[in-house]
């Protein structure tokens, strides 16, 4: 059976830099009774506390950041960019445990977003671009959904199984 990294978020655990969390949705808590869940919250497991101050990456590319090009920075300049590289090594540790092909991130998130960032700016403003999880996901094979495009991923899932 395949098994799905889901952010944690999303789970409704309240591990987001706020305090808060999301969902849960009614597909992802199907898929928790199959026993595919596999939950992470990079940031959390990367070290930084809840709650935490917002962070971006300058131009909202996450690979930049793993190849040490970027600094993902809080809101006060600090950069936290070895805590988000740590928990996108965690997502790959569990990938690797798992066999997983598939994750549900959350979309337009320094860590997980998957198609759209913030932009470094911290003034709301969306650009074309990846978390850093996200990006590490994706060069190690992986297919990355958001909370928006659930029928995809249930596509996928389909097709893996057949
Ligand atoms: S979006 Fe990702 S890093 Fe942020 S709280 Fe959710 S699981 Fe954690």
């Amino acid at each position: 059976m395949q098994k799905i990294l889901v952010s944690r978020c999303l789970l409704g655990h309240r591990v987001r830099y706020d305090g808060g969390a999301h969902g849960p949705l009614v597909l992802l808590e199907r898929w928790q009774a199959e026993g595919r869940v596999v939950a992470l919250c990079p940031e959390v497991a990367g070290g930084l506390p809840t709650p935490r101050p917002p962070a971006e990456i300058a131009g909202g590319q996450g690979a930049g950041v793993l190849d040490g090009r970027l600094p993902v920075l809080t809101v006060d300049g600090e950069d936290v960019s070895a805590a988000f590289i740590a928990g996108a090594e965690q997502a790959l540790a569990l990938v690797e445990r798992h066999g997983i092909r598939l994750a549900l991130l959350k979309a337009r998130s320094p860590s997980c977003g998957n198609r759209e960032n913030y932009d470094g700016s911290f003034t709301g403003t969306r650009v074309a671009g990846e978390g850093v999880t996200a990006a590490a996901l994706r060069r190690a094979g992986v297919r990355v959904f958001s909370e928006e495009q659930l029928p995809e991923l249930e596509a996928a899932l389909r097709e893996l199984e057949g």
